[in-house]
């Protein structure tokens, strides 16, 4: 207890309640009961940081000019990987110098983005359901969220023209995310085309969350929201070594875009913090120069993992899509059921966690979320479980 009447601000005071709490508290109980928890909640990936990078971390840590602070901007060395992985995986052309900034994760940078270009009572488009640091970054830095729905009658992509003319032309800003969590749809360049130029026309800064570009199927590779033209005039794009190369812990990400939009986002984090420790921006580098053979490999896991679960789920009767990108499988929740009833059905009968729809967000009502991140031997498992309980 403190000494004294602690006082939280009003921006954490007006945090929405945690929903995922109430997961946990049921969770613990199952786990009370004995019962086996098969936990397809979290969208962390279970496999291992593969070996180059970790060496290089190894090499680096040694080296006592690593041990002093880093620069602001991050080392050059890693700016410049990053504009070479740019140019060859989606033939975008970045200025390591001004159009790239090193992050200490994509999420330290989602969420301070809005402190450079909201001011109290701005307005910034988000995507709901969605990642919640979009809606709760813009409400620390005082702005108002109006969320774009994504539903399954516009394809689970915001639909710009449902967007109403006054909030449009008050907007500064817009998140994005595509691969998207938690629905897994992806947007094509055609339609990041449109974004750019409602951007244009209502002075809209971008805000495009690529965390997941990496994490696909089928061979069909997402695009990047720079690969459409004219986008790195309106915006930036948010990336992370973190889902690409299971690098969850590392801390480290990057922004890719428009030069006002980084030097902005760039002058708040100067101010809060100092950068990521450069041994593992040394081994940044090492990641984002690996033979694609890595990721395919990983990928090649993903893929075998969501079919033996999108296989088992649709057998069960469930709606749902199967994803071309991510690691996420969005579900209906079957009838008579909401997102928390039936979360709770498959946490209490079969000690399969899961995460509500609507936690992201209300349009999310209806569904819950599934993730890929264990083996498929543990998502058959819970596929068979879920047969045995039934709804
Ligand atoms: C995991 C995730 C991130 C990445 O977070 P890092 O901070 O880079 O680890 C960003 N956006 C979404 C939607 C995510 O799910």
């Amino acid at each position: 207890m403190a000494g004294f009447p602690i006082q939280y601000a009003e921006r954490i005071r007006t945090l929405p309640p945690y929903l995922f709490a109430a997961i946990d508290d049921m969770k613990r109980k199952a786990i009370e009961g004995g019962m086996d928890i098969i936990n397809l909640g979290i969208g962390d990936p279970d496999l291992p940081t593969p070996e180059p990078i970790i060496e290089t971390l190894r090499q680096a840590a040694g080296n006592p000019k690593h041990h002093q602070y880093p620069s602001y901007d991050g080392m050059l060395s890693f700016r410049t990987a990053v504009a070479q992985w740019y140019q060859r995986r989606f033939a975008v052309t970045a200025d390591p110098k001004t159009e790239v900034l090193t992050l200490i994760g994509s999420k330290e940078g989602i969420g301070h983005v809005p402190l450079a270009f909201i001011d109290k009572g701005d307005v910034v488009l988000v995507p709901s359901p969605g990642y919640p640091v979009y809606p709760v970054g813009v409400s620390f830095a005082g702005g108002i969220s109006h969320e774009m729905p994504l539903t399954k009658d516009n394809g689970f992509l915001p639909d710009l023209d449902a967007i109403p003319k006054d909030i449009a032309k008050k907007a500064k800003l817009m998140f994005l995310n595509s691969p998207n969590n938690p629905t897994s749809v992806v947007a094509s360049k055609e339609y990041f085309k449109k974004v750019v130029d409602f951007a244009k026309e209502h002075h809209i800064i971008v805000c495009h969350d690529a965390a997941y570009s990496e994490i696909y199927y089928d061979g069909k590779r997402p695009c990047s929201f720079l690969e459409a033209e004219g986008a790195i005039d309106v915006g930036v794009e948010f990336h992370s070594l973190s889902k690409t190369f299971n690098m969850t812990g590392w801390r480290i990400g990057f922004a890719v875009g428009c030069q006002d939009v980084i030097a902005g986002l760039g002058k708040v984090k100067t101010n809060i913090d100092s950068g990521v420790f450069q041994a593992i921006q040394e081994a940044g580098i090492t990641a984002l120069a690996l033979d694609d053979s890595v990721t395919n490999d990983l990928r090649g896991i993903y893929q075998e993992r969501r079919d033996v679960l999108v296989a088992g789920l649709k057998k069960l009767g469930l709606s749902l899509e199967t994803p071309e990108a991510a690691f996420y499988v969005w579900i209906e929740v079957p009838k008579g059921f909401t997102s928390a009833s039936f979360t709770a059905h498959l946490i209490e009968k079969a000690g399969i966690v899961t995460t509500p729809g609507n936690g992201f967000g209300d349009p999310g009502e209806g569904y819950i979320r599934m993730t890929v991140t264990t083996t498929k031997e543990r998502l058959a498992e819970a596929v068979d479980r879920m047969q045995k309980i039934g709804w």
